[in-house]
């Protein structure tokens, strides 16, 4: 059987579990401080989270189905959350004129207020971040994207909007270079992105 990367023997002697350990480490901070800011506001993590979504993203994607695939949860947790959010005057429905059941969520006035305030949560993790060089923090990032591709492949989670899975992009047979082809524009390492609003998924 293969050891656990929390046993103590096998981080000792495998790199590998030591970085699986940091980036639990790291999830840890993340609900801690997500934690914090929801008690603030009297909300849930996810709520927050919800809310964060909602003051960042198009229309297209401010519905139940893209937030339930977003967040990796069932509709009905999601419709739940967002009946909370409308219940605390956070958000308002606008149901499309074609489909009585199907509605865009926005933010109210209140609403778009709070998810400004509490979006500055990460704010303890990137300080440390924006301490690195200019090599370290693309060869970070490129890893952590890397990650991030294996664990939407493996179907861990869903919905990812980076630059490498976009159909508009092109990398050099080496694997130096980027270009977009929607921008019509080479993309330099540190201008990769991780969530973008043009991404368009490319299959196969
Ligand atoms: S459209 Fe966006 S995600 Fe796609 S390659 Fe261009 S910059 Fe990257």
């Amino acid at each position: 059987m293969q050891n656990s990367d929390f046993d103590l023997d096998q981080q000792n002697q495998h790199i590998e579990s030591r970085i699986v350990a940091s980036l639990e480490r790291i999830s840890q901070a993340f609900r801690v401080l997500l934690w914090h800011e929801s008690k603030e506001f009297s909300l849930s993590p996810i709520q927050v989270q919800v809310l964060i979504f909602l003051l960042h993203h198009a229309e297209e994607k401010r519905k139940v189905s893209y937030l339930a695939d977003e967040f990796n949860m069932t509709r009905a947790t999601i419709s739940d959350t967002v009946k909370l959010l409308e219940q605390k005057k956070l958000l308002v429905k606008e149901y499309e004129p074609h489909d009585s059941r199907s509605f865009i969520i926005n933010l109210s006035a209140k609403g778009t207020d709070i998810a400004r305030k509490v979006s500055l949560f990460s704010e303890e993790i990137r300080s440390p971040v924006s301490k690195l060089n200019q090599d370290d923090k693309e060869n970070l990032m490129l890893s952590l994207m890397g990650i991030i591709r294996h664990l939407n492949q493996a179907g861990v989670i869903t919905i990812q909007r980076m630059c490498k899975t976009c159909a508009y992009y092109q990398q050099t047979a080496k694997g130096q270079k980027h270009f977009c082809k929607l921008l019509n524009q080479p993309l330099e390492t540190g201008d990769l992105r991780i969530d973008c609003p043009e991404h368009e998924l490319k299959h196969g």
